[in-house]
């Protein structure tokens, strides 16, 4: 293991374990740090014990890079201990059966990852294919992509996929579901990814029927094909938001829009009972990471306990399906 791999592996089990503190960041620009300076110097720094002299590279980060030098990966495999995400003896099932990732970023919005690095992570995670969701322009702050960006983009996936056969990147987007239940990308580019995720980012405290109309409007576009973290809410910070549950259950199935299963600890979006409406409605399921970083595709376990308490009928959940199949069904809706 090089010094980059080691830094790398922290990093990545810090974010799988939601740490985004001081230690997180410290490993983050420790790895930027020593991604730019040539391995002679840095053996040659850690032979001399200057590694802290390096702008960036505090004690336990120097002492990380000391020991992996000499062969020594006891740090990291403690890390690798400590951070496993608790899957329970149910949601193994539902993790078991997942085949895919239906709904995480890149750097191309506001991801810390680059493509290539998601699809790696996510093949290690035993995954056959991921979808690629990005922002859509209207999310500014999450840089999200315009038209050309997006064409870019397809451009680079294409390279990819050559490159990651037989993994596959299907092409996508999370778009922003706007206050009149419109869609942040025109019908023609949508048309032209292989799945859409929609979502709510403004505006979440609207009135409930305002809200209901937003969403059911949203979810009846035969551009969308899964409904994301669908109340908004952050759990200790944000109250879900306010809609009539039944209508836009009764849309996402009349409509064949799955309802996601949000991973994200601070989501696990939608809650308890509202898995159990979309149950009963008769919808499908996505259950996805929404990663921002490599070690965030491990999350996929808090919604497959989520999913295995509730009992989601697991043929119901979409990303339990082959690729094939998944994109048979988008195009059918
Ligand atoms: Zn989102
Ligand atoms: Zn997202």
């Amino acid at each position: 293991m090089t010094p980059v791999e080691a830094l790398e592996r922290v990093v990545h089990c810090l974010d799988r374990a939601h740490e985004t503190g001081f230690k997180t960041k410290a490993f983050v620009r420790a790895l930027e740090v020593v991604r730019a300076t040539p391995p002679d110097e840095l053996a040659e720094r850690a032979a001399a014990g200057t590694l802290t002299k390096l702008d960036g590279i505090g004690d336990s980060t120097a002492r990380l890079i000391t020991e992996t030098l000499r062969g020594d990966t006891s740090y990291v495999e403690k890390i690798e201990a400590e951070t496993g995400v608790n899957l329970t003896e149910a949601g193994a099932r539902y993790r078991a059966a997942l085949r895919g990732d239906c709904h995480l970023h890149s750097l191309w919005s506001d991801g810390g990852a680059t493509i290539e690095a998601m699809a790696r992570t996510a093949r290690g995670l035993g995954h056959e294919y991921m979808v690629l969701t990005d922002h859509s322009p209207r999310l500014t702050v999450a840089h999200g992509l315009s038209k050309e960006r997006l064409e870019q983009q397809l451009a680079d996936v294409a390279v990819l996929n050559e490159k990651m056969a037989p993994f596959r990147i299907l092409t996508g987007i999370e778009v922003d579901i706007l206050e009149d239940g419109t869609l942040d990308h025109d019908d023609a580019v949508l048309a032209q990814l292989d799945v859409v995720v929609a979502s709510v980012h403004s505006k979440l405290r609207m009135e409930r029927q305002p809200m209901t109309e937003r969403m059911v409007r949203a979810v009846a576009s035969p551009h969308v094909d899964i409904l994301g973290h669908c109340t908004g809410r952050m759990i200790g910070k944000r109250d879900p938001s306010t809609f009539d549950a039944d209508y836009v259950f009764a849309a996402c199935a009349q409509f064949h829009t799955a309802v996601e299963i949000n991973c994200r600890p601070e989501r696990l979006d939608p809650p308890r009972e509202l898995i159990d409406v979309a149950i009963d409605f008769g919808c499908y399921f996505s259950i996805d990471s929404d990663a921002h970083a490599t070690g965030q595709l491990e999350w996929q376990p808090h919604g497959c306990n989520r999913a295995a308490e509730r009992n989601v009928p697991i043929d119901r959940v979409i990303n339990t399906w082959g690729a094939d199949d998944l994109l048979r069904w988008v195009q059918a809706a």
